[in-house]
């Protein structure tokens, strides 16, 4: 067995095809529009919402006198009035791994706006077993004990898996739906606390629900401790589309807020 710390990664962000942007502002007689964003996940916000009442510039709507310009005030705007639904056309994607089938169990009730794919346990043997230690474990006064006890009962197991596998020959196995059949089976001898992979795409104001509810006090640690992470690295890349968060400390881990809470 090996105690293991999850780790995320953001592999993917919606990237704006430029050529075909300036064709379309071209169109609608706005070729000068340029957007100063950090990245194409706020650019394409404001894109599809400046598309919306055509404010690019005064003017092309006889309606508007005035635009808000700079991305920063524009998605400032967004996030302020609640106009949620531009914030849905930019998706992040990351993999998330070294997580518990406990934290993927949570994280795949937040069912809007997201896609999953899980490292699948009826096709993926179980060989060397990997689990993290909540700090309540940790930092208990009979820390030294529980430690004993989770490693024996990962151990164990681990062996169990191993002696399945061999006593069903599954190396030799030929037909791989028999294969596939008895390593279904063998995952039910799985803990829930076992560490596992899981590819997690969302778009932004579906990932602005998350990081909010998860990160708040009273959510289970892992899950809080995977989207702190993930909100520190997103208010990092994507200033403006998390500008409203305010972080606290609890319990030795940030809680992210946002003053808007009608996104
Ligand atoms: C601290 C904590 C404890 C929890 N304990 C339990 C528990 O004991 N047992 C349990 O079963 N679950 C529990 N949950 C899970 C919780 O009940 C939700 O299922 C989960 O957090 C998903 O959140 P969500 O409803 O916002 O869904 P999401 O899928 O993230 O949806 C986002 C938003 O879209 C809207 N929406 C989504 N689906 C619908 C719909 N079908 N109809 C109308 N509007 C919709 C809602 O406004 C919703 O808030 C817990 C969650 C937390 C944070």
């Amino acid at each position: 067995m090996k105690f293991t710390e999850p780790k995320i990664y953001l592999i993917g962000e919606t990237v704006i095809k430029k050529d075909e942007l300036s064709l379309y502002l071209n169109d609608v007689g706005a070729s000068e529009w340029s957007t100063d964003s950090y990245s194409d996940m706020e650019a394409i916000a404001e894109v599809m919402g400046r598309l919306c009442y055509r404010s690019w510039k005064p003017g092309l709507n006889p309606n508007i006198t005035k635009v808000r310009e700079g991305n920063d005030k524009y998605l400032g705007h967004i996030l302020e009035v609640g106009h949620g639904s531009v914030l849905e056309h930019g998706m992040f994607n990351f993999i998330l791994a070294n997580v518990s089938r406990v934290f993927t169990h949570e994280l795949v009730r937040h069912r809007v706006g997201v896609a999953i794919s899980q490292e699948s346990l009826r096709f993926v043997r179980l060989t060397a077993l990997k689990f993290w230690m909540p700090s309540c474990f940790k930092s208990h006064s009979k820390s030294e004990r529980i430690k004993q006890l989770v490693v024996e009962t990962i151990e164990y197991l681990e062996r169990r898996q191993t002696e399945l596998s061999e006593l069903l020959d599954l190396d030799n196995l030929k037909k791989f739906d028999e294969k596939k059949e008895l390593t279904s089976a063998m995952r039910r001898l799985a803990p829930i606390g076992l560490a596992t992979t899981i590819g997690w795409s969302v778009n932004a104001r579906t990932l602005r629900h998350v990081i909010e509810m998860r990160t708040a006090p009273g959510t289970e640690e892992e899950i809080r401790l995977v989207f702190g992470k993930i909100a520190e690295k997103v208010k990092a890349r994507y200033p403006n589309l998390f500008q409203d968060y305010e972080v606290e400390m609890v319990g030795g881990l940030p809680w992210y807020k946002t003053k808007n809470k009608k996104v």
